[in-house]
């Protein structure tokens, strides 16, 4: 898996300020207007690595600034679920600020249709699904490009096996 960019303190992907990883691959690459278009390519970027998932736990962790927890973008975070169970497995587990907000070309049913996918779904809590479709553009958006995207309770949605929206 390729990382290809890391953001500290972003304040525009989800809410308060977080961290915003943005993984390398995306097997859609199709939706025109693509506002990532150049992380497509599965290769592009850095290769993820040990040192850098520490840099991401000690980043949630830090004591001196309010962080609202991690965002996971792409390309496209669903084809590469394997490589990030690890990053969210110790979010979870070793860090205070541990909300995790992740974005997807896939919808929530389609996710869920996949092992893999799902299983990395169920270490997240907020999911914006759906492809970026041009034509349902629309700038005054909060957190999606489209109007066909959702913004999903994800926990919530898994216990009554049914898409629940997140409420701001
Ligand atoms: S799914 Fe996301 S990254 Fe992939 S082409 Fe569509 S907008 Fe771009």
């Amino acid at each position: 898996m390729n990382i290809a960019d890391y953001k500290r303190f972003d304040v525009i992907n989800g809410p308060g300020m977080r961290h915003s990883i943005f993984v390398s691959g995306c097997s859609h690459h199709s939706c025109e207007g693509c506002f990532n278009a150049v992380s497509w390519n599965f290769n592009y970027g850095k290769p993820y690595s040990k040192d850098f998932e520490d840099s991401v736990i000690r980043d949630l962790n830090i004591d001196h600034v309010k962080i609202s927890g991690l965002s996971i973008l792409g390309g496209e975070p669903f084809d590469n679920a394997e490589g990030l169970l690890y990053l969210v497995h110790r979010v979870k587990k070793e860090c205070t600020n541990n909300n995790i907000w992740i974005w997807s070309g896939y919808t929530f049913e389609e996710i869920c249709e996949d092992e893999k996918m799902k299983k990395l779904l169920t270490y997240c809590d907020v999911l914006v699904d759906g492809r970026f479709i041009i034509g349902q553009r629309d700038l005054r958006l909060k957190w999606k490009g489209s109007r066909n995207q959702r913004i999903i309770n994800i926990q919530e949605s898994l216990k009554q096996n049914k898409v629940v929206l997140y409420e701001s």
